[in-house]
């Protein structure tokens, strides 16, 4: 379910996934395989949400795995954030079945659980990676193509939204932007001091 040993984890940690493990608050349960709670550090000052699990995900149970995931990867290690400086899950932990875009309903329904995630993990900072994140986080409809790379200030949060890595898998003209709104993240953190300034730091 995470990169870490379930035992190892500090308790409030271990009921909370026993919590997300045993859900059956919305349809997607019936056809999971595996609940995908998280993949990174348990407490972080930057959290990337993205949509909801695909196949690789819900076979692996962590989120952006597969090619999305190593793309996201990528422009994380090359910002020089470690694995440790980042909380990643997504609106809901459960698979759709085909990769359908969760529904509304469901969202809805796993907003709970992603709330106390969000009590757990204490991000300042938070990535939406897509626009079914942007949507269902913020309750706007304008498209993730007017608002990614544009801060959003609320109750003492920053919000970044950007493009999924998918659709930059499928318009890899627009790398630079994923690039560009993770480097302003990146400098977002550093002014809060919540990370290391890079040791190479790179204009885009
Ligand atoms: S998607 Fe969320 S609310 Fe729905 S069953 Fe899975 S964990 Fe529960």
């Amino acid at each position: 379910m995470t990169n870490y040993q379930f035992y190892d984890l500090p308790l409030e940690w271990q009921g909370f996934l026993q919590a997300c493990n045993s859900c059956s608050n919305c349809e997607l349960y019936k056809e999971r395989k595996q609940v995908v709670v998280f993949r990174g550090g348990i407490k972080a000052s930057f959290m990337i949400i993205g949509e909801g699990p695909g196949r690789h995900e819900d076979e692996q149970g962590l989120p952006f795995v597969g090619r999305s995931g190593n793309l996201l990867n990528d422009a994380l290690t090359g910002l020089e954030f470690t694995e440790e400086d980042y909380h990643i899950c997504n609106i809901v932990k459960c698979r759709p079945p085909g990769n359908r875009t969760p529904t509304e309903e469901e969202a809805v329904a796993c907003r709970r659980l992603l709330n106390a995630q969000f009590a757990l993990v204490k991000p300042k900072v938070i990535m939406l990676s897509g626009a079914t994140a942007f949507r269902y986080f913020t309750g706007s409809t304008d498209p993730i193509s007017k608002v990614r790379g544009i801060w959003i200030e609320s109750k003492g949060y920053y919000i970044m939204p950007t493009f999924h890595p998918a659709y930059i898998l499928r318009n890899m003209s627009k790398r630079d932007l994923l690039w560009h709104d993770l480097l302003m993240v990146r400098k977002k953190l550093e002014e809060f001091k919540l990370i290391a300034p890079m040791e190479n730091p790179i204009l885009l």
